[in-house]
């Protein structure tokens, strides 16, 4: 039997032609594809504004230097996250510090967020807070929203699973509550460039700010220049930016994406109906849904009860050739984040979930026959070990 992952890309004929069609064009990279892109993608998300990048992890970088984060700030988020949702602060001299999850959705506990933000010396309180999409399911974003005008913090969505999500009826992306949201399209993701990265934003001003940053701090445009200039040739670095552009190439591959994001998303949504049909319920805990928020299901992670079964039922599968997957091992276990000072034991929820998870695979071109594979293997292995 091949290997089933966890998650794959979805890519067909129409997007081989798209990037084909790119590289033979006169522009691999600085060419039309950007623009456009960005000009799609704000439409799906209902933003005024897009900037596309080459990576999740950059646009978490351009929005932090963006929204102003310098050396003696913090930036909080959750441990229940990729290292990008907290790297981003460190990248720019910020100091940095989480905020536990709520067990049953992964997401940002607001009540434990409220109390650390009322138990913290106004000097050391956040200037961003970043709410991670866990798995495509929307944290309370209306709830930190209130938060922000109180404690008077940014908000800065890493919606990096969360393309065709949506809360309250509002398109994960249109920033209703929050001042940046950023996406990723890497292949395992909702969508693919290869590589690649989109923050959306209904601030001009922000978005200027990142066109620069992820080109040298550069502008070519003449009504922003300082100085005034006649020359063809003139361009002008203001500030210091970085090399984070998007190629042509992946633009080309991720516009031929866009236009099947829904029915991917539509998939998923089924696959992780199965799942929940499927599943024996009684020694798991089930991905929890509301009726507040739509999830774009790019992850289906199930928690075992008693967890020492969980490393158990992973090799079982793992040796089964099912590639299940952990998301997340908690950012401040990591040796890196250890040697900062965090240590075991400061945010339990998160701990006591990368404990007891584990993430099905999902994806669109999953088989109903292979989901059935899966839940039967998940329920004759619980079954028979837990009694
Ligand atoms: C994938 C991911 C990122 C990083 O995305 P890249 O595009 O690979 O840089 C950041 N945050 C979360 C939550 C992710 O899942």
């Amino acid at each position: 039997m091949k290997l089933i992952p966890y998650s794959r890309q979805t890519i067909d004929k129409n997007d081989i032609n798209e990037v084909v069609k790119t590289l033979k064009s006169d522009f691999l990279t600085q060419g039309p594809k950007i623009n456009l892109l960005e000009k799609k993608f704000k439409k799906i998300v209902n933003s005024n504004y897009c900037t596309a990048v080459n990576s999740a992890t950059s646009a978490l970088h351009v929005a932090c230097i963006a929204l102003g984060l310098k050396k003696g700030d913090y930036l909080w988020t959750v441990p229940n996250s990729f290292v990008s949702s907290s790297n981003c602060g460190l990248l720019v001299g910020a100091k940095v510090d989480f905020v536990d999850i709520n067990f049953s959705t992964g997401n940002i506990d607001i009540q434990a967020l409220e109390r650390k933000l009322k138990n913290t010396p106004k000097k050391k309180l956040p200037k961003i807070i970043i709410p991670v999409h866990y798995g495509g399911l929307p944290p309370e974003l209306d709830k930190i929203f209130v938060l922000s005008k109180k404690y008077n913090f940014k908000i800065l969505e890493d919606a990096s699973h969360a393309i065709g999500s949506s809360y309250r009826g509002n398109k994960i992306g249109n920033c209703k509550w929050s001042d940046i949201t950023i996406f990723s399209l890497h292949p395992v993701k909702i969508i693919t460039a290869g590589e690649g990265g989109i923050a959306s934003t209904n601030n001009k001003a922000l978005d200027k700010k990142m066109k620069m940053l992820r080109n040298h701090g550069i502008t070519k445009e003449k009504k922003f220049f300082e100085k005034k200039n006649k020359y063809k040739w003139y361009f002008e670095q203001q500030f210091l930016g970085l090399n984070y552009r998007m190629t042509d190439i992946s633009a080309a591959l991720c516009i031929s994406q866009l236009k099947k994001a829904r029915s991917f998303v539509i998939k998923r949504n089924k696959i992780a109906n199965l799942y929940k049909k499927l599943l024996d319920k009684k020694h798991l805990d089930l991905p929890e849904s509301n009726k507040f928020s739509f999830s774009s299901f790019h992850l289906f992670v199930i928690r075992i009860k008693n967890k020492y079964s969980r490393e158990r039922l992973f090799n079982f599968l793992r040796k089964k050739k099912i590639l299940v997957n952990l998301h997340y091992i908690p950012i401040h276990l990591h040796p890196y984040y250890k040697r900062l000072g965090f240590k075991k034991g400061q945010f339990l929820q998160s701990e006591k979930h990368a404990e007891r998870a584990i993430s099905l695979h999902i994806f669109p071109s999953l088989k109903i026959k292979q989901v059935k594979l899966v839940s039967n293997y998940i329920n004759y292995f619980l079954n028979k070990n837990e009694k």
